[in-house]
């Protein structure tokens, strides 16, 4: 946050104030974005550098990204390095020191949950991207709703004018989330059980969640590109386990898992896994909405 550069009068005063003394939020992906939003209201501005419909894996840190931090408040990540690759060097190239690790500045969200598939023995080496465990936790609701309330702490601390306006907004999401999460619920129950493939690992929360069973990805391992021998493998593999659905993350070419569609009879459905990967997924909420949708128009699988 900063001061006004100059003294002005009446009125003129009043609004150069408020549009200087928002918070200036830079998130890696449009998911925390769309969280700091709900939770921060009028006293923030956003901005995402990774897009919904990008992988989030990969960045190209523009400079134009660094200037952006340069002038941010607070920078908040992901975290389990699903931004090693860009935000480090983002970071130190920036020339802000309030949003280097360790100072309030910088806000890696990954704290507020518990990770899944920390197995101590990935190989970043050998093209591993969840060398931490599994980044993609956003698609569970109830760590959208902690990475709030850590969002909300932190903003107050910067804020702390702010304090009643971010209990407020905090407690008006997760009353909303709550009520949704019951439809969401009710609306996934027919699918339990239900074998899935997807490209990625990408959805081992929402599966964990709402009780799907994700049998096997396209990709050997996170972030290693589809072979012809794991390919023959997960076809095989999807004729014994009676697999009809492919959930194909949406920044994901659709060549390999069309052809496993092919060989299979498994229904290939692209489904946005972040805010942003579609048109009309603005808010968090809208996220689990339109993926729900996805499956519902799947059909009966
Ligand atoms: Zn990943």
């Amino acid at each position: 946050m900063r001061a006004p550069a100059l003294f002005l009068c009446g009125s003129v005063l009043v609004s150069a104030m408020t549009a200087e003394a928002k918070l200036r939020v830079v998130t890696t992906t449009q998911d925390p974005a769309a969280l700091t939003r709900a939770v921060g209201g009028d006293r923030v501005t956003v901005l995402s550098l990774c897009k919904g419909f990008q992988d989030p894996h990969f960045l190209d840190p523009k400079p134009s990204y660094m200037l952006e931090l340069n002038k941010a408040d607070l920078v908040e990540s992901i975290g389990l390095e699903l931004e090693v690759g860009y935000l480090p060097t983002l970071v130190s190239g920036a020339r802000n020191d309030e949003i280097h690790p360790g100072r309030p500045g910088y806000l890696d969200l990954s704290q507020f949950v518990t990770p899944t598939e920390v197995a101590g023995t990935a190989d970043r080496g050998l093209g591993d991207v969840h060398p931490s465990g599994n980044p993609h936790y956003w698609l569970d609701p109830e760590n959208g709703r902690r990475m709030a309330r850590g969002i909300a702490a932190r903003l107050t601390q910067l804020d702390p004018d702010g304090k009643d306006s971010y209990a407020k907004n905090l407690a008006a999401f997760e009353t909303a989330l709550t009520a949704k999460e019951a439809d969401w619920d009710k609306r996934m129950a027919p699918l339990k059980g239900e074998k899935i493939v997807t490209f990625h690992k990408s959805w081992s929360y929402f599966a964990d969640r709402y009780h799907l069973d994700v049998v096997g990805q396209v990709e050997p391992k996170p972030g290693i590109p589809p072979s012809p021998s794991h390919t023959l493998e997960l076809i095989k593999l999807m004729q014994a386990q009676h697999v009809k659905l492919i959930a194909l993350e949406n920044f994901y070419d659709r060549r390999v898992p069309d052809l496993i569609g092919e060989k299979t009879g498994a229904k290939v459905v692209f489904v946005p896994v972040s805010v942003g990967g579609e048109e009309g997924v603005d808010a968090y909420a809208d996220l689990f909405e339109r993926i729900i949708k996805h499956f519902e128009s799947a059909g009966k699988l």
